[in-house]
């Protein structure tokens, strides 16, 4: 139900949990980061935000580039295993995803047979895994898997994405669910809503359906599913902290 991602020069994981607070009224039942640093690291729980930080509380949690979400559950009960984010089967990448992916079934099947392995009974992990097997198939970049998949899947959705193979970059995509992008100096920051942001930059872009974001080298890069690379509308917020 709520998006948080991270790229730059801080920490990134205290301004994700800040933003997933931020974020809270908009309703959840289940919180989760995941923190990219050489490992890919995933922290999911059931619950408040104020478990997730308790359960990391003692772990590793220093990154320049991390992602987290609370999940209002579409598709499979309130858990842990449920709670984004989502490793691939490989777990070299990791997704959270807001939204619905309507023919995550027939996609499901045909990823199975494939040789995925799926943990939970969501249809978030079906996303992620046809990102992975896309790269697969036509050793191509995350970038450009990601834009393959999103014209296989049906529904709605915000996501990011990561991976541990190319570690330098934060990827984004909507379609349905809202996401905007905080321009800073020299880093940047991804929501499903201003609130997260405004303490950090109130330069901000919506994203718009069908658009992929990559985000690296301090650079922004915006693109349709058609990969016509678009020219960032940045629009300054007026709001009061
Ligand atoms: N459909 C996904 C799930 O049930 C995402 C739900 C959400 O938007 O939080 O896990």
């Amino acid at each position: 139900c709520g998006i948080v991602a991270y790229i730059g020069h801080r920490e990134a994981c205290p301004i994700i949990i800040k933003g997933l607070r931020r974020l809270e009224y908009r309703g959840y039942d289940s919180a989760g980061v995941a923190l990219l640093n050489g490992q890919l690291s995933v922290y999911k729980k059931k619950g408040k935000v104020a478990e997730l930080e308790a359960f990391i509380s003692d772990k590793n949690t220093h990154a320049n580039i991390g992602m987290g979400h609370t999940r209002w559950a579409t598709h499979g009960e309130p858990n842990d295993v449920n709670a984004h984010p989502h490793y691939s089967t490989s777990e070299r990448i990791a997704i959270i995803h807001n939204g619905i992916i309507e023919n995550y079934a027939a996609l499901k099947t045909h990823l199975q047979q494939q040789g995925h392995i799926f943990h939970s009974d969501t249809d978030t992990e079906v996303f992620v895994n046809l990102i992975e097997e896309i790269q697969k198939q036509n050793s191509c970049t995350l970038e450009e898997a990601v834009r393959l998949a999103l014209h296989e899947v049906v529904g709605a959705y915000a996501i990011v994405v990561l991976s541990k193979d190319e570690p330098g970059q934060l990827i984004a995509a909507r379609k349905g669910s809202p996401l905007v992008i905080g321009v800073g100096k020299d880093e940047f920051f991804l929501a499903s809503d201003a609130t997260p942001i405004i303490e950090y930059t109130n330069e901000v872009v919506y994203v718009n359906d069908y658009e992929i974001v990559v985000i690296k080298n301090g650079q922004l890069d915006i693109r349709t599913k058609e990969d016509v690379q678009q020219t960032p509308y940045i629009q300054k917020l007026e709001l009061e902290l």
